[in-house]
């Protein structure tokens, strides 16, 4: 089963309110009427009303770089699901390994973020991946399996197709050095079966996005595999020109 493609960019932090919406103007210039790949942006929260007003009444939609699980309360600098919901946010990416690295966020914590989500209506792209060290230690599907059980933990069946994964090996991040075809395809077809085991059939309507290094020049040779149904775009997507390659590479693949 071919599911639709997914192409996400997760801005980090980067990009003025006033950058931001030049950028995703440009953006759903191009690709914002319906097609084959859905495309999604993720500005930091700070660019999250201005970005929604670029890409209103286009197809092109918008999501949160994080979350916190709770609705609302004293948690200083903390936002919630339904305050990203009032922003027409439709997805979040949650458990980025940037979060786990720099912020000590651990699976439980995502998994709360994720269950929350799902609650409030948005789609949680839930990060895994191995850093170098655990891929060397030959202990990279351990930790796929725990980052996605736990993360996923409590997840009904009937929610799945809201759910989102992306694969990103750590040591891909940022970094230039992408994960093989042959790689990337053993873990998601790994991640697959993992869903297949709390889902059953629903895991055939799970995207699962790798992410890490993916550049227009080694986007088509991934989005031919099987079980990559798109990508999480971290430095590629903070330019329209190679985003929008993207875009059409996914196009493309899907054709
Ligand atoms: C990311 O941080 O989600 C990412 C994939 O970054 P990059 O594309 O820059 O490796």
């Amino acid at each position: 089963m071919r599911r639709k493609f997914l192409i996400a960019g997760n801005w980090k932090m980067n990009k003025t309110p006033a950058d931001g919406a030049d950028l995703a103007r440009e953006i759903a210039q191009s690709a914002g009427k319906e097609h084959g790949v859905d495309v999604v942006l993720c500005p930091p929260f700070t660019a999250l009303e201005s970005v929604a007003r670029s890409i209103e009444g286009t197809a092109v939609k918008l999501g949160a770089q994080n979350m916190h699980h709770e609705t609302a309360g004293a948690y200083t600098g903390e936002v919630s699901a339904p305050m990203l919901r009032s922003l027409f946010c439709t997805h979040v990416i949650l458990g980025h390994s940037e979060r786990r690295t720099y912020f000590g966020e651990d699976d439980a914590f995502i998994n709360r973020k994720v269950i929350a989500a799902l609650k409030a209506g948005l789609r949680p792209i839930l990060c895994v991946g191995e850093t170098l060290a655990e891929r060397e230690a030959e202990k990279t599907l351990n930790v796929v399996k725990r980052h996605v059980t736990h993360g996923l933990k409590g997840v009904p069946i009937d929610a799945a197709g809201d759910v989102v994964i992306a694969y990103e090996p750590v040591w891909a991040i940022g970094t230039g050095k992408v994960a093989t075809t042959a790689q990337a395809q053993e873990v998601h077809a790994f991640i697959r079966k993992l869903l297949a085991e709390q889902f059953g059939d629903g895991a055939q309507r799970i995207r699962i996005l790798y992410g890490g290094s993916m550049k227009p020049s080694n986007a088509p040779e991934l989005l031919e595999e099987p079980d990559i149904d798109g990508g999480l775009i971290g430095g590629a997507s903070l330019e329209s020109v190679s985003f929008l390659a993207l875009v059409e590479a996914a196009a493309k693949a899907k054709a």
